[in-house]
């Protein structure tokens, strides 16, 4: 059994892989042109944004965004304590200092409360301007914009959605990568909606950022003429070859992935529900999840290592994400936000697991996963 089974997925869809992958080599166009534009606008009216600005990967994605915002040294980034390194990497990269915020026990996004705590520190410290939020989907669940859009428009923040994992998730209608005033994702291959390597997009509804943004993935160049460097920017291009390829996996993607995907998480939850001491993925009434990972919480004091060995043992790949706060990885001990205080995060670290999830998972596998974690866990008596 493999964790995402993207040979699987290749095997279903390889006739139009293959055949947008000989387009392109045909064509001899292997830097931006006609199917990245393409791209592009289908991502954009996928996610209801005015734009999408494609670019080389999910975090460039990021620094790409604090960039045409000016964020940077003396200000405060607001970032989730649970989340992958690069939502905190980027704004420490940009030159502003990361503030590390606790996450929701039940849905593993950021905890408004945790963060208006964060904001009120750091304006009565009166050190750092409090300047954007980072607020992740993490797993694919859409963090709770509704609290946290308020918090920012009080507070005067900019809120960047990172939506690497959320890709195809939603509030009501809404969809992810739509939440944020810029939005980013990524497109590596794990992820929701994942290329052949890397590969990100920024979206937002603002024409001016939008330009920014462009300019800034080519090196700063002036709108029309490349080689006339008006910014300071950077090199990071989406290659025409991913953006064919992603073109036909958006294709199913919609077509039946999200809701396959979906199904898969629906029967886990359905043959794990009543395991004592196992805490399954909540998605709140309203909310859609695009399942990048379903996570459980084990049962408080069990040796996750000896779950995961005897998993393993049995064919079953089971993944950790993650292990270690934010405010705790080695390139952020040491500074001011390494002294965040996330009792939960901590806590979460402690006890997380990743099952094997993707839309081509058989019922028979996921009987296997469901039936081996349970037998495990019984068999600690923790
Ligand atoms: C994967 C990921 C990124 C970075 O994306 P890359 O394309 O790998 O650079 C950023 N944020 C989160 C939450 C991610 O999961």
């Amino acid at each position: 059994m493999e964790f995402r089974d993207l040979g699987r997925q290749y095997n279903r869809l390889h006739t139009t892989i293959d055949r947008k992958i000989a387009e392109v080599l045909s064509s001899a166009h292997f830097i931006s042109g006609e199917a990245v534009t393409e791209l592009e606008q289908a991502l954009a009216a996928y996610a209801g944004v005015r734009h999408c600005i494609s670019c080389g990967n999910g975090t460039d994605a990021i620094s790409i965004a604090l960039m045409a915002y000016g964020v940077g040294s003396g200000d405060a980034v607001f970032v989730p304590d649970f989340t992958f390194f690069s939502s905190g990497e980027c704004p420490a990269a940009a030159g502003a200092t990361p503030v590390f915020v606790d996450v929701e026990r039940d849905t593993y996004n950021m905890d408004v409360r945790s963060l208006e705590k964060a904001i009120e520190r750091v304006k009565a410290e009166g050190k750092l301007k409090p300047r954007a939020v980072i607020a992740v989907d993490l797993f694919g669940l859409p963090a709770d914009y509704d609290s946290i859009r308020p918090v920012c428009d009080r507070h005067g923040l900019l809120l960047l959605e990172d939506g690497a994992q959320g890709f195809g998730g939603r509030i009501g209608e809404r969809k992810c990568c739509s939440f944020g005033d810029i939005s980013t994702t990524s497109f590596f291959p794990a992820k929701p909606l994942g290329c052949y390597g890397d590969g990100g997009a920024i979206f937002t509804d603002d024409d001016e950022i939008a330009g920014l943004c462009r300019s800034i993935a080519v090196h700063g160049k002036n709108e029309d003429d490349k080689y006339d460097n008006v910014r300071i920017g950077m090199n990071s291009r989406l290659d025409t070859l991913q953006a064919a390829i992603l073109t036909a996996k958006l294709e199913a993607f919609q077509e039946y992935e999200l809701e396959a995907v979906n199904r898969v998480a629906g029967r886990y939850t359905e043959l794990l529900d009543g395991t004592g001491g196992l805490v399954l993925p909540v998605v709140a009434d309203g909310f859609y999840s695009s399942w990048a990972q379903y996570t459980v919480q084990l049962p408080v004091g069990t040796d996750r290592d000896a779950v995961q060995r005897y998993m393993g043992a049995k064919g079953i790949p089971t993944m950790v994400y993650y292990r270690r706060p934010m405010h705790r990885q080695g390139a952020f001990a040491g500074t001011k936000s390494a002294a965040a205080d996330c009792p939960v995060t901590k806590e979460l670290c402690g006890r997380v697991l990743c099952l094997p999830i993707h839309p081509y998972l058989e019922e028979g596998e996921m009987e296997e996963v469901a039936r081996r974690l349970k037998e495990v866990l019984e068999g600690m008596d923790v």
